[in-house]
């Protein structure tokens, strides 16, 4: 039987690269039929390579798993590239914050796509919102279902009431990471349904005429692994919502993917099928639009990080350290989370990996760490191009510019041909906020 040891020092699996991943005689790993070595060398690194056909399959499983509705989750990656594929793939777009809003609709989506979020939405947000004609909101507190009021009192009546979805928390622990779970009591989002807090808000909106009650929404958690988390939400959602009689419920993301050798997540055909079925089984109308927002599960496997290794330094008795260019400023998982990650060679993707070395980065903390319990193959040098796979969510979204490191450039590929959906910042860059 292999033994964890086994598992972690073996090539890295398949499942972990992207859809158009292969090796070539050389032994390096090409990506959207371009060599990841010469994407190093032409744009530089760090560099964010995303498989544009990985991101277009992931779109069309959701599309085809939850049907017209599904949206993706910005807040995992988001430029306008990303905007546009996902729209033109047939997602919905879930936006969190002003910000997001503004990146949406700049890249052309459609209002009515949109989906906006947001425990603390202003009065700004809303009101941009209204205007723009944005096609749901997930109310989230009784100050914004007042705040919303407030607005409509005093905008012109308009043809088409905005959507709304009122965000409840199920009261459900899924098992993940507790800063990413958010479907219990204690969370600073949604309306408590055991509580009565969400009868009351859907009451609420109900009475309000500028707006049209839809449905009921709920996020359990981020990188969720197991099937019975989402049921047993399904189940206390689906028993919530099925006498209300709205035509639209919404189980938000959360669908967990694989970040290293040996884990396993369910498919988006899976995680609707278990979800649909629970829903039924709480009594969910069949005719109601039973929808998701996967953000995780459609960009990270898509993306990869190359980094160039810097210094190699061995404490003899301790570890070896492995540096390269980049770090918590590109990827903050591993230091909010405790993340882990692989790290490979391109240049010989399928190699075995039995040398352990901890990857971190180039900023002034001790906790910079990227991969903390890497395998490497023995031959690692100073000047190779280190790889981490599965870095497509929550990465590049979550970057930083701490110790002045510009942040990294995102170049999409596909049939040989790489385009830059991020330029790299530049040091330039870092001072045009100053005043
Ligand atoms: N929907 C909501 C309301 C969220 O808060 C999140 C993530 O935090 C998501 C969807 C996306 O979750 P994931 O990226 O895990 O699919």
């Amino acid at each position: 039987m292999a033994t964890d040891h086994d598992v972690a020092t073996a090539p890295l699996e398949r499942q972990l690269l992207p859809r158009t991943a292969l090796v070539d005689e050389k032994g390096h790993l090409h990506v959207g039929g371009i060599d990841l070595l010469e994407l190093a060398e032409e744009f530089g690194t760090p560099l964010f390579v995303y498989d544009e056909d990985h991101l277009r399959h992931a779109c069309r499983a959701a599309v085809a798993a939850w049907g017209d509705g599904v949206a993706y989750a910005t807040k995992a990656f988001l430029c306008r590239a990303v905007a546009r594929l996902v729209h033109e793939e047939g997602m919905r777009l879930d936006v969190a914050s002003g910000g997001e809003l503004y990146v949406a609709l700049s890249a052309g989506v459609p209002a009515d796509r949109l989906v906006l979020h947001g425990n603390n939405k202003s009065t700004d947000e809303l009101a941009t919102a209204l205007e723009r004609g944005v096609g749901h909101l997930v109310v989230d507190s009784f100050d914004e279902i007042a705040r919303l009021g407030g607005l409509l009192e005093s905008s012109p009546p308009s043809e088409t009431r905005p959507r709304v979805l009122v965000r409840v928390t199920p009261g459900v622990e899924a098992h993940t990471h507790e800063f990413v779970r958010t479907g219990q009591e204690d969370s600073k989002f949604g309306f408590s349904v055991s509580s009565g807090a969400a009868a009351e808000a859907v009451a609420a909106l109900e009475l309000m005429p500028g707006v049209e009650l839809v449905g009921v929404h709920a996020h359990i958690g981020s990188q969720v692994f197991e099937a019975s988390s989402f049921e047993q939400a399904a189940e206390v959602l689906g028993a919530f919502f099925a006498p209300l009689g709205l035509p639209e419920l919404v189980v938000g993301g959360g669908l967990g993917v694989p970040y290293v050798n040996g884990e396993s997540a369910p498919t988006q055909a899976e995680w609707a099928e278990a979800t649909l079925e629970a829903c039924a089984k709480a009594g969910v109308d069949p005719a109601t639009r039973v929808s998701a927002e996967p953000g995780r599960s459609i960009v990270a496997t898509a993306g990869i990080t190359l980094y160039t290794v810097g210094t190699v330094k061995h404490l003899p008795g301790i570890r070896t350290y492995v540096s390269v260019d980049g770090g918590m400023s590109d990827n903050p998982r591993p230091v909010l989370y405790g993340s882990g990650y692989e790290a490979f060679l391109p240049r010989s993707a399928a190699a075995a990996r039995p040398r352990p070395v901890r990857v971190v980065g180039k900023h002034c903390e001790s906790g910079d760490l990227v991969v903390p319990d890497a395998f490497v193959p023995e031959d690692l040098e100073v000047g190779d191009i280190l790889a981490t796979p599965v870095t497509g969510a929550y990465g590049y979204a979550m970057a930083s510019n701490y110790n002045k490191v510009p942040r990294p450039a995102v170049v999409l590929v596909s049939d040989g041909t790489a385009r830059v959906a991020v330029r790299r910042e530049t040091f330039e860059d870092l001072t045009s906020l100053d005043g």
